[in-house]
């Protein structure tokens, strides 16, 4: 069989791995680069898997960096099915016509602002292309392995991550001999608020993992819970503004979890909590109708409370409207807004209007990848630049990484050391970490593996 990395290769976005048998070709995700805007555009307008000749995707979760170039592989060619759990099915619906939506927003926007000698920025692909991505979904049920073709099976584990999440295990026969391949996708953490952890799978020969937070140990869930009250109660001294850039999907829903607790208990002061991500009320719908997949805490809370998101300090906005209100708005408020590394969606509106008074406080609560606007704000740059213009960074900035949705390096060792126990684990690939992330897993890993782990570069291929 061969292996090539056409994504995450030292970096965190844009998933894409490409897996060789003599009858198959199966790929893993289909993500989205994000970081520099011409780099990123040129790497996914191009594809190098043969989008034609695939005979299926499998898709690991609905996070944009791993599902969000599904239409531009279908406006290459692709037509095969694109396997994956109910909810990520349902979750990469809305998540790939809000992709294209951004795309058009701000192929307006760049267009209107940007100078005239400039080439115009189109979207990468159209809503034919949605539409025919969309129907290529093929949900399966998690708890069973699924025979899909004579030389392939395949079962999903929930990997605990976001809704639907899921870590694959395929059975590939390849010249007369099955092989064990584990594909972890993004891996979640164990004993975060609402979703089920993550469940262990038996060994492998071929392992591909994320390692995005491999060299991080998060605070625990209360220390981080204390931390944002905090961050609220200051606000509410100051009459400041809350920012808070978050993925639509998934640690919106896990800060509005937080802060419904924080409120039941009576400590949260009452300043008003926006969620201006129409995304993420959708996202929240669907949440719904996969009950099953909360953990016990979250189930107990709904059989007395119908949502687990909703309470009187909150308010959705859905209109652009609605949300430019919010721009001319005294504090102190909260707001939460996609996306979560500033790269595009509504955030960077507020940010424009509250990252000059040191009074406003931006709270970053995932991870932010090197080349985007999260990150020169994590790193506290002097001045960023947001839509095109120049801005004083002088509001406060607080990390809240542990709020991530990822494994930690205690997760990782737990993870793995279960995989190895009655089993083995052969060879191990890592992908989606930073290279400083990415080495303190393959430490890890060395311990639990029969060969050295690899960390494979952009475009590398290998037999195995
Ligand atoms: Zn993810």
């Amino acid at each position: 069989m061969k292996l090539t990395f056409f994504g995450a290769a030292g970096e965190v976005t844009g998933s894409q791995h490409l897996l060789e048998s003599d009858t198959l070709r199966i790929l893993l995700d289909c993500g989205l680069f994000q970081g520099r805007r011409a780099e990123a555009y040129a790497k996914n307008r191009h594809f190098r898997c043969g989008p034609g000749q695939l005979d299926a995707v499998i898709l690991s979760h609905a996070h944009i960096d791993h599902c969000g170039n599904l239409p531009g592989l279908f406006r290459a060619g692709f037509r095969g099915p694109i396997y994956c759990t109910p909810a990520t099915a349902d979750l990469t619906a809305v998540m790939l016509r809000d992709s294209l939506h951004i795309q058009q927003e701000d192929a307006r926007y760049l267009s209107r602002h940007a100078a005239a000698d400039r080439p115009p920025i189109e979207p990468l692909y159209g809503e034919n292309d949605v539409r025919g991505a969309v129907k290529l979904l093929e949900p399966l049920d998690g708890a069973d392995w699924h025979e899909l073709s004579p030389a392939l099976r395949l079962r999903f584990t929930n990997a605990g991550h976001i809704l639907g999440s899921a870590v694959t295990q395929l059975d590939i026969e390849d010249r007369g001999e099955v092989r064990r391949v584990v594909f972890t996708g993004d891996l979640g953490r164990r004993s975060l608020p609402l979703l089920c952890d993550p469940r262990p799978v038996e060994g492998c020969d071929i392992l591909i993992t994320e390692s995005t937070y491999a060299d991080a140990v998060h605070p625990p869930p209360e220390d981080l819970k204390a931390r944002l009250l905090k961050i609220i109660q200051r606000a509410d001294e100051t009459q400041g503004k809350i920012i808070i850039p978050a993925f639509s999907l998934g640690r919106t829903q896990q800060v509005v979890y937080f802060l419904h607790e924080l409120a039941q208990t009576g400590k949260l002061p009452r300043v008003p909590i926006f969620v201006d991500s129409p995304l993420a009320n959708r996202v929240t719908e669907i949440f719904a109708r996969h009950r099953e997949l909360m953990d016990a805490a979250a189930q107990r809370v709904l059989r007395h409370d119908k949502d687990l998101f909703d309470f009187p300090m909150l308010t959705s906005l859905e209109s652009p409207q609605q949300s430019m209100e919010l721009n001319w708005r005294e504090g102190p408020f909260v707001v939460i807004a996609a996306s979560g590394m500033c790269e595009n969606g509504r955030v960077r509106h507020h940010l424009k209007h509250a990252i000059e008074d040191e009074r406003n406080t931006i709270v970053l609560i995932g991870f932010q990848a090197e080349h985007t606007l999260g990150r020169r704000i994590a790193e506290r740059q002097p001045k960023v630049k947001i839509l095109d213009r120049m801005f004083t960074l002088r509001a406060r900035v607080e990390s809240l990484g542990g709020l991530s949705a990822h494994a930690d390096a205690e997760d990782f060792k737990w993870f793995f050391s279960h995989m190895s126990q009655d089993s083995h684990i052969g060879r191990a690939f890592i992908v989606h970490g930073e290279p400083p992330a990415a080495r303190a897993l393959a430490a890890i890993l060395h311990d639990v593996c029969d060969e050295d782990p690899t960390i494979p570069a952009l475009y590398e291929s290998f037999e195995i």
